[in-house]
Parts: C-alpha cells; structure tokens; sequence
C-alpha cells in the first residue's frame, strides 16, 4: 500500500509516499530518500549484498533520431544503461532509460512542484500534496471517481504518489504491453484532471486522517516536524509537507484549484520511463498524446525562496510522550543534493552513522549500552536541509548523556581525518547500497526524476558513484567542519510520561533546559 523503502529501519518525513488507492482512506505514509541508505539498526544479517553488486547490463541501443516534436537534450550512462533526456516544445521534459533485460516497465511522471511553492503566510500549507491526491479524480468526464487506478490495474499495472519538498511524481509500473495506453492515461490526467468540490472534500477527510498518521500519532513523525520547525526561519522546509493540520480543513476548492492551474502543466514535468520498451516508439507516443497541451503561462512557480543554512544556532524543545525511555533527534545544516559537498558529506553520515559498526552506533549502542537504536538521514533537498539523527535512549539513560556522545564523535570527526580503511569501506558501502537500489526500473525511473527535478539535472545522479570515490578523508574532515563545525543545531527531545519511566535517575525537565531553547511547539 506505501512506497516506504524497505530499505529503511525507520522513516522520516522527507517525503510523503501515498499509494494511489486514496479511496482506502490510509493508503499514505512517510517515506524517506535517498533509499539506499541501509538501515543502522539492521543486524549484520541484514548487510548489503556482496560488495561489486551492479545494475542488470544491457546492449545500449543507439539513440532514436528525427522524431517529429522531439527535440534531444542529453544523454548519459548509468553503468551500462544508457539514459537520454528529450523536450518537447510545450516544455515537458522526458527521460528514457532502457533496459531489454528488464520485464516490465517504470512511466514516473514528476513535476517541479513541491511544499516549497506553498505560501505559509496565506495559510496555505499542504496544497501540493492535496493535489497529489487530486491526480487521482476524474478526468473530464472520461474516467469515474478513481477510475485512474482501475483503468491501471485493467492493464495489470499499479501506481502510487509521493509528494516531497521540492517535487511530486506519480508512478505506475505495468507490463510492457500496457505502455502506449497509460501514455495516453498520463496525459489525459494532466490535461484533463477535474477539481470538483465533491472530490476536494472526499479527499480532504484522507489527507486529514493521514496528517494524524504520519504526523501527529507518530512520534518520529513529530519530532521530524518540530526539528524542522524550529530549525528554518524562513525557508519553506520549516512547514511539514502534509500542511498543518489548520490549513488542510481550511483549503478552499478555489485555493486548490489555483494552486492546480498554477504548477501542473507541461512545462514543469519530467516523464521517466524506465525498463523494457521500444525508444522510438515511445517518443513518438509521448509527442503524439502531450504534444498539443499548451504550457501554462500563469504565474511560474511559488513564491520566491531564498536558500537558508538552517540552523543558524542550538535550538532546542522537549515534550513528553508515550515512549519507552528518552527519544531525541538533532537536526544539523545539510547540503542539498547538487552541491558540491554533498557526495562528501554523503561519506561523512555513513562513517557515522552507516550500519552497525560505525562510529555512532559502536559508540553508542555498544560500548556504551545507551542506545537501543539509532537511525540517520541526510534529506534530499534541492537547498540546504537537515541532516537528522533519531536516537532512542535505554531505559534509565538521559537524551543528554546520548548527545554528548554525539558532539563528541563529530568533534574527533573535525579534528582528526578518518583513517583509510574507514574511509573504503563507508565508500564501498554507499556505492554497493545505490547500485542495489538502482536495480530496479522502478526505483531507476523513481530516483532519476527526482534528481532531475531536484538538481535540474539527473546527470548529478549519474555522477555519484565517481563523486563518492573521489571523496578523500581531508573532505570529510573540511566538510564537517564547514556544515557542522558551528554546534548549530536543532534537537528535540520527547521524555517519556512520568508514568511510563520506571526507571530511577530520569530529571528529564532539568536535563533538558538550555540557553536559547524555543520550547516545544514549533510551528
Ligand atoms: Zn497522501
């Protein structure tokens, strides 16, 4: 029913994964990405697969030429595949990467629209991602309520929907035989899709129930939302993709359908197929169903956002929850996903916090016995965003003393460039972990949009296995001091109820009192 990558141990709202069948009612939950990230909590029986693990290889055929309407932009490779970008004149963007040894195909439509285009201020939160629920309405009389999905699943496909910060992409995965019709499907729900308030407040009562799931009945969902909150000051990342809860009953169907008519055109998307198919073919499909739907001309994008490095100081709160012992998360300034620090920074989180045995974990989940658990992710934003660590504290130990700890290994991290072979082997995993993901034509097509709509160009994604093995260890220790040397950072604790801590020793309002502290709430 979720998108949610198995991958994970634990998710983070970095993005919001629902499945296409919203009539279910909670068919949605947080998903987070990169995917290939392996779990640190995971046993050693859980490792990735044999280190050199590579995506299927495929003759690379050559490029489709002269195909009316269909102008080419780039090409590439990604290992063996071959990956080539194509424009239409209305603006749309496709991206084709084949595979003949696959056996089914991935058509991800993504636009360039995200959380980021909402306007806070207006009390507007969460459109986006209602949209995303609205891409499932009927289509201009055409398709019944929902009918979407059933007329995918007739060509023995599915689908589902995510919606992030900066993006939304719809997928379908069916069988070969299916791909002319569901080009004409997609295009028909871009051109066509219909904003009734009937659906509006069918979907609302979703969206509302989902809020509560991944957001205000979880606690990582919680603690995600508060880091954020209370890291950003301006930015749009400091409001949770789902919207607050206010925002979501008070959208208005003349507010959604703006925000619709604003951002879901032609010229905002990228459509990544991925898998077994015929290039030339489908190009041609591609221009003969999308080719006349005019680019909108409206307002371009969201408000205006300026890239923020958040955040700017220690920010702290705490609040009291149904929780074993103490769980706290510190969220630290990020670079996006095409900056130049990123593949080093990538390096950096595995070193620390990167499977069982590295740093974080040992320190405290082993020689300590502090922690029970503790998971990383570094968000996947096209500006400046957090990098979190989630820790959950044994009984009878303090957020505190687990913090310390941290500091302290980030510390030793500024200081002192990790040795050589902690260096291969955080590499060696980052790169076995993306090449796993990378072997599916679902997570290629997935993956490859949103780097594309993410960085503006899906080679930054193409380059990242090079970028992670020219990572030297003098980087790791200049980008830990550049992003983290500061001790900015934005921590949120949640204390158990009195009730619930059996365990003596617990102060939790004195441990948790700091200069500076904004206290709980966030936005
Ligand atoms: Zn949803």
């Amino acid at each position: 029913m979720t998108a949610r990558s198995s991958l994970r141990s634990l998710t983070l709202p970095a993005a919001l994964a629902c499945a296409a069948i919203a009539a279910a009612g909670a068919g949605c939950s947080s998903a987070s990405w990169p995917w290939w990230k392996s779990p640190t909590t995971a046993g050693p029986g859980a490792a990735p697969p044999a280190a050199g693990a590579a995506p299927p290889v495929a003759a690379a055929e050559a490029a489709p030429a002269n195909i009316e309407g269909v102008e080419a932009v780039a090409a590439a490779a990604l290992a063996s595949l071959p990956v080539r970008k194509w424009r239409l004149a209305n603006g749309l963007q496709v991206i084709t990467a084949p595979d003949a040894s696959a056996r089914s195909v991935s058509y991800v439509t993504t636009y360039r629209v995200g959380s980021r285009d909402e306007d806070a201020a207006a009390g507007q939160t969460g459109l986006a991602h209602f949209c995303e629920h609205l891409m499932f309405a009927e289509a201009h009389g055409t398709r019944g309520p929902g009918r979407f999905d059933r007329q995918l699943e007739a060509l023995g496909g599915s689908g589902n929907a995510t919606t992030a910060y900066d993006y939304t992409s719809y997928t379908d995965d069916a069988p070969p035989s299916a791909l002319e019709a569901i080009v004409r499907l997609e295009a028909e729900r871009m051109a066509k899709v219909q904003l009734t308030p009937d659906e509006i407040e069918r979907e609302r009562e979703i969206v509302i129930e989902e809020r509560l799931q991944s957001a205000e009945d979880d606690i990582d969902g919680q603690l995600d939302e508060l880091v954020y909150g209370q890291a950003f000051r301006n930015h749009p990342y400091r409001w949770p993709i789902v919207g607050r809860m206010a925002d979501i009953r008070a959208a208005t169907p003349d507010a959604v359908s703006a925000f619709f008519a604003r951002h879901y055109g032609p010229e905002r998307a990228i459509v990544v197929v991925a898998g077994r198919f015929d290039e030339g073919s489908l190009l041609r499909a591609i221009a003969a169903a999308y080719g006349s739907l005019p680019a909108r001309t409206g307002d371009g994008p969201g408000p205006a956002v300026a890239p923020e490095r958040a955040p700017e100081r220690e920010v702290r709160a705490s609040i009291t929850r149904a929780v074993p012992a103490d769980r706290f998360m510190v969220g630290s300034p990020a670079p996006g996903l095409g900056d130049p620090d990123r593949a080093a920074y990538d390096v950096l989180d595995q070193l620390l916090t990167g499977g069982p045995s590295a740093r974080l974990p040992r320190a405290l989940m082993v020689e300590r016995e502090l922690a029970s658990s503790i998971d990383a992710d570094v968000a996947a934003t096209r500006d400046s965003g957090l990098w979190t660590i989630v820790v959950q504290m044994r009984r009878g130990t303090r957020a505190e003393s687990g913090d310390e700890i941290i500091r302290r290994e980030l510390a030793r991290l500024i200081e002192t460039a990790p040795p050589l072979a902690e260096m291969e082997a955080a590499r060696n995993r980052l790169e076995t972990d993306l090449w796993t993901e990378l072997g599916s034509s679902h997570a290629r097509a997935e993956v490859l949009g949103a780097y594309d709509a993410t960085t503006g160009d899906f080679r930054t994604l193409v380059e990242l296995s090079a970028a992670y093995a020219r990572v030297s260890a003098a980087d790791v220790s200049r980008v830990a001091r550049t992003w983290l040397g500061s001790g900015a950072r934005s921590v949120v604790v949640a204390h158990p109820h009195p009730a619930t801590a059996k365990a003596g020793g617990n102060d939790p309002a004195a441990a948790e009192r700091s200069a500076g502290g904004t206290g709980g709430g966030g936005e």
